[in-house]
Order: C-alpha cells, then sequence, then structure tokens
C-alpha cells in the first residue's frame, strides 16, 4: 500500500559507539504526533540488531543495506534473508547505486536479491537511476525503464505489491546536486506509468516511490509535496539526527 516514508542509508559510516549514540537521538527525537510518514533506518550490518532494540521503543522500523542473492550455505561473508527475517527486519535496500558500481551487481543478481526477500516477507527497496552521461544524453527514461524492466517486471502483481521503488539519480547521490523538484516529479510519474502500463492503475496509485540524492533538511519539503513524490531516500543527512528528523517532519 502507498504509503509515505523517509529512510536513512548509514551506507559504511560509524563506530559502534557513534552509531548508538545516533540511534539515541532519534528514538528519543521523533514523536509519533507529528510523524506524517514512516521512517526507515537502515544501518551497517552489525548494528541491526542495536538498532532494532531502540526501535523497540521508538516509531522507526529496520532495514538492511544489502543482502545475499543466495538461500544459507557456504558463502562466507554473505547475509541471507532468512537471516535478516529472523531478526525481523521489514526492509532491506537492493539495487543501490554504489553496489551496482563498486560490486557489479546486475539487475538479474538484483532480481534474484529481490526474490530472496520476498521469500521472507522483507520488503526490498528497490534503487533505480541513470548516471550524469545518460541524462546528458537524454536517454535517462529509457535506463530507468530497462532497470525496472530487468529486475521488477518479471514479478507477479502480488510479488510486486511488497516492492518500495527509489529513483535515486547517480549525479544526484552524494554531490550535493539534488534533481529540481520537477526533474523527479517527472521520472515519478514516468515510472508509475510503467507500473500501470505493467500491471494495472491501481497497482501503480498503491506503489511508494521515493527520490534519493543529495535530499536534505532544506529541500525535503519542496521534493516530497510532488504527487509522486511519495518520500527520500537519505544518505548523507541521515547521518545527523536533527537533519534527518527534519527531513522526516518535511511532509
Ligand atoms: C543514497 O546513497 O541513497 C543517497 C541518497 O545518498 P545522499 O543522500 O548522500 O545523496
Amino acid at each position: 500500500m502507498r504509503k509515505n516514508i523517509v529512510a536513512g542509508n548509514w551506507k559504511m559510516n560509524k563506530t559502534f559507539e557513534e552509531a548508538e549514540e545516533l540511534v539515541s537521538k532519534l528514538a528519543n527525537g521523533f514523536d509519533k504526533k507529528y510523524l506524517k510518514c514512516e521512517v526507515v533506518i537502515c544501518p551497517p550490518s552489525p548494528y541491526l540488531e542495536m538498532v532494532s532494540d531502540y526501535a523497540e521503543e521508538s516509531v522507526f522500523d529496520v532495514g538492511a543495506q544489502n543482502v545475499s542473492e543466495y538461500e544459507n550455505g557456504a558463502y562466507t561473508g554473505e547475509i541471507s534473508a532468512e537471516m535478516l527475517s529472523s531478526i525481523e527486519l521489514e526492509y532491506c535496500i537492493v539495487g543501490h547505486s554504489e553496489r551496482r558500481k563498486y560490486f557489479n551487481e546486475s539487475n538479474s543478481q538484483i532480481s534474484a536479491k529481490i526474490d530472496r526477500l520476498l521469500d521472507f516477507g522483507i520488503h526490498p527497496i528497490f534503487c533505480c537511476g541513470e548516471v550524469l552521461n545518460e541524462r546528458e544524453k537524454g536517454i535517462q527514461f529509457d535506463v530507468i525503464k530497462s532497470q525496472i524492466a530487468k529486475s521488477l517486471f518479471l514479478l507477479n502483481k502480488d510479488e510486486f505489491s511488497n516492492i518500495v521503488m527509489a529513483y535515486e539519480p547517480v549525479w544526484a547521490i552524494g554531490t550535493g546536486k539534488t534533481a529540481k523538484p520537477e526533474q523527479a516529479q517527472e521520472m515519478h510519474a514516468f515510472i508509475r506509468s510503467l507500473i500501470a502500463e505493467h500491471y494495472d492503475n491501481e497497482t501503480a496509485n498503491n506503489t511508494t516511490i521515493l527520490y534519493g540524492g543529495s535530499c536534505n533538511a532544506k529541500n525535503a519539503h519542496e521534493l516530497f509535496a510532488n504527487n509522486d513524490v511519495d518520500g527520500g531516500l537519505i544518505g548523507g543527512a541521515s547521518l545527523k539526527a536533527q537533519d534527518f528528523i527534519a527531513i522526516a517532519k518535511s511532509f
């Protein structure tokens, strides 16, 4: 079901102590009374349980940043969807541009990860986005269409209803070059039209589509005010409690 979500991706940042300091500030800072969105925190894996303990006393959910494409077994260093489910995680990021770029994750690996997560009732937060060169060439819509078709449109309608989408133009991630609100709206509307075309209007209207890429406390309100922007996937600004709380209050 479509809802407003603000998700924080901490990436590979913070020691255990720093992470605990941040999450305790967040746990105290969020108040159900003013929140018009669901909040998800995606810390590094070693901190998932600690952050989940704080979540129990607060209003946010917890997500992982990655999952193995394989089931359990001899895959040294990997973390399975079953493991994430056994600590009751609700969300997991998949297809992030950093994983596509630095770990060569392909659309078919991303598709396998999504299948593993859905097997265990975890909502994938599926990231897609074009690089600068692709936007300059004007092929951003083709790029997004292809990423979605190859990793998501293999799902049936029921399976797809568990997906949270995140449009993250790669040129905006960590660069301070936020997409203009109208650029975000244009792409989100396009993504929704692809979903309507492939499934139906109801499915498209029920899909949550987040924006990610240098979203911060100053620009979140303008971005989230667009019809097809249902919240944000936040990197850098999720590492500061005050900023992340302000973003969550931007609806
Ligand atoms: C991200 O990496 O998903 C992201 C949106 O990062 P940032 O907010 O730092 O651009």
